[in-house]
């Protein structure tokens, strides 16, 4: 078993889990500290392919591949979230996995994730375990009218999530989603939903970007805006509700909490993403040390860069047929590309970001 007491030096490797842009972008960032990656992908056609050397395609539980995987590696990491936790355990016992096997177990469950940060005295919307068709209903009848039945694992972009306005509404949502372990969450009359993308590294230190504003279409992210309107006390807050989090996690690397901004001014915890985020893509051009380069650091042991904004930045998706139009975008703004083959309603295909002035 390797260990990590000494930062992973240039030219050393950094494993990701996962091809998409995040690894893709991951590995970017890794190659500019001069650290290789090896990236690990389910498919061969991976977008983070293209941009390493070291490519494994194999199923996320073929252990063997993996532990060969983890043997090229000086740490692990991964941009999504849903490995399987015995394969995780696996890698863990080979190569130092960052973050580790407990945060990822914590954060792969809505359940055990609201019930966690409800421990740590932060608030959330009010949520129910549903396990039966009765027990929605049952748990319908806690809210004051309105929810969002959410599976408990494996949902994204709006993946497994029904807003329901009645018992009925609750039990059809339960029994569309195949009777798979779900909550109900009351619906959060929010202001607008902010995010906070922050680090901790290896040695307990914590790094947090300025919160942007998020705006969702079609249950995807449309666009991320620093700043936000967010007041300096609300900022502070937020970042130190996120540092809560990082540190009862024992966290190493990026995470996002994922926050809805009360029509009080008060801060609810939606989410913790345990990687880096689509909300912080603007790092890259607006920040000293980007979401990317910050995550690699972290999980190679080095010290944290600094997260200063020195810009205010707008960062959009693209999403499906808009790559279409990459002309025109590569003349508004900085413009990233996925390298995605094909262009499906919903896909995540590239970003731009526009930065407006000085910070
Ligand atoms: P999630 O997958 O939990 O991040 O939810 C995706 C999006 O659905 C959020 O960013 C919100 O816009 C919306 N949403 C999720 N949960 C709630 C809630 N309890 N109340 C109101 N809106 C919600």
């Amino acid at each position: 078993m390797k260990t990590l007491e000494k930062p992973v030096p240039p030219g050393g490797t950094i494993g990701i889990i996962g091809g998409g842009q995040l690894g893709r972008m991951l590995s970017l960032a890794a190659a500019r500290l001069g650290l290789k990656s090896c990236i690990y992908n389910d498919t061969p056609d991976a977008p983070a392919f293209q941009v390493t050397q070291n490519a494994v395609a194999a199923l996320y539980d073929d252990l063997n591949m993996l532990a060969g995987f983890a043997d090229a590696c000086d740490a692990v990491t991964f941009e999504f979230e849903n490995l399987p936790a015995h394969a995780i355990a696996h890698l863990a016992e080979r190569v130092p996995v960052r973050p580790g096997a407990h945060a990822l177990a914590m954060t792969q469950d809505r359940l055990t994730e609201k019930t966690f940060v409800e421990k740590l005295g932060l608030k959330t919307a009010p949520f129910f375990d549903v396990t039966s068709a009765e027990q929605a209903r049952e748990a319908f009848g806690k809210l004051n009218g309105k929810g969002i039945l959410k599976t408990r694992r494996f949902g994204y972009d709006g993946k497994g999530q029904a807003k329901v306005a009645s018992a009925d509404d609750t039990a059809r949502a339960f029994e569309s989603f195949k009777g798979a372990p779900s909550i109900l969450e009351g619906f959060v009359d929010f202001s607008y939903e902010v995010s906070v993308v922050a680090a901790r590294g290896a040695d307990g230190a914590f790094a947090a970007y300025d919160p942007p504003h998020n705006e969702h279409e079609n249950h995807i992210l449309r666009r991320s805006t620093v700043p936000s309107q967010l007041t300096p006390a609300q900022v502070s807050e937020a970042k130190a509700m996120a540092k809560k989090i990082a540190d009862a996690l024992d966290y190493v690397g990026v995470l996002a909490v994922e926050m809805f901004v009360g029509k009080d001014g008060g801060l609810l915890v939606n989410e913790i993403a345990p990687r880096v985020h689509n909300s912080g893509h603007w790092t890259i051009e607006a920040c000293q040390c980007s979401q990317f380069e910050q995550h690699i650091r972290a999980v190679a042991g080095w010290p944290l860069g600094d997260p200063v904004r020195h810009a205010d930045a707008v960062m959009e998706n693209i999403i499906g047929a808009e790559a279409d139009a990459w002309e025109a975008l590569a003349r508004g703004g900085a413009l990233h590309l996925y390298g995605k083959k094909e262009s499906r309603p919903g896909r995540k295909m590239g970003h731009v970001t526009r930065l407006r002035g000085k910070a």
